[in-house]
């Protein structure tokens, strides 16, 4: 189906909110006027979100923001340099997807102690834990970000993960949007009617 992004980060933080006041964390959330659809499962897609965010809570320092962005990108943004290439053609890659592939971002920020480089290419293994003592303390299993992994494979998404020992770290998804390649508008809503690829989105 297709999938209103901001709709599903207003729930995931909606449902959050409790959660992250009790660290004195506020959930900010920054969207364009304008954005298109993404193709995908509402509650896979929740989920990937609801496992970012709660991560954020609860990785990030007391008082500080967590802020989401939600962004029209381009696929190329993320390697999709060009056309399929023949090998990955003929495995049926469905993660290969076209330059030019207007694509969705949604970055969630927080002011956490960041992770080191060295554990970042094994992050979305299942179990893998920076700190296992300490993060078994705080609850969860380690399979959060394995999970959004998976589901972002089953939706030609990406995970891009960004993150400064310290400072703070970013986890970014992006999603094949439903259309082509459009600006967000400045002009709301004009010229778009209901049923077609490209809606407007207010907040
Ligand atoms: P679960 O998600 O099952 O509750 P978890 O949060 O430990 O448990 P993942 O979400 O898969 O598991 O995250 C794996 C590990 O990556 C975490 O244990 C933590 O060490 C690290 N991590 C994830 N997100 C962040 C973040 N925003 N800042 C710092 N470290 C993070
Ligand atoms: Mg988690």
């Amino acid at each position: 189906g297709r999938v209103d992004v901001v709709e599903e980060l207003e729930n995931v933080i909606a449902a959050l909110e409790l959660k992250a006041a009790q660290r004195r964390i506020r959930l900010r959330l920054e969207t364009p006027e304008s954005l298109p659809y993404v193709v995908g499962d509402e509650d896979q897609l929740t989920q990937v979100f609801q496992n970012l965010v709660s991560n954020a809570i609860k990785y990030t320092r007391e008082d500080t923001d967590v802020t989401v962005t939600v962004a029209l990108a381009d696929g190329a943004a993320v390697g999709f340099a060009g056309l399929p290439t023949p090998a990955a053609a003929a495995a049926k890659d469905k993660r290969v997807v076209r330059s030019g592939t207007a694509m969705v971002s949604v970055s969630v920020r927080d002011r956490g102690d960041g992770i080191a480089r060295t554990h970042l290419p094994r992050l979305t293994e299942r179990f893998y834990r920076v700190d296992a003592a300490r993060s078994r303390a705080m609850g969860g299993t380690g399979l959060g970000l394995a999970i959004v992994k998976h589901i972002l494979n089953r939706h030609r998404g990406r995970l891009t993960i960004e993150s400064e020992v310290g400072v703070g770290s970013a986890f970014t998804v992006y999603l094949p949007a439903v259309g082509e390649a459009q600006s967000p508008s400045p002009h709301r809503g004009e010229g778009r009617g209901e049923g077609e690829a490209l809606r407007v989105l207010t907040k």
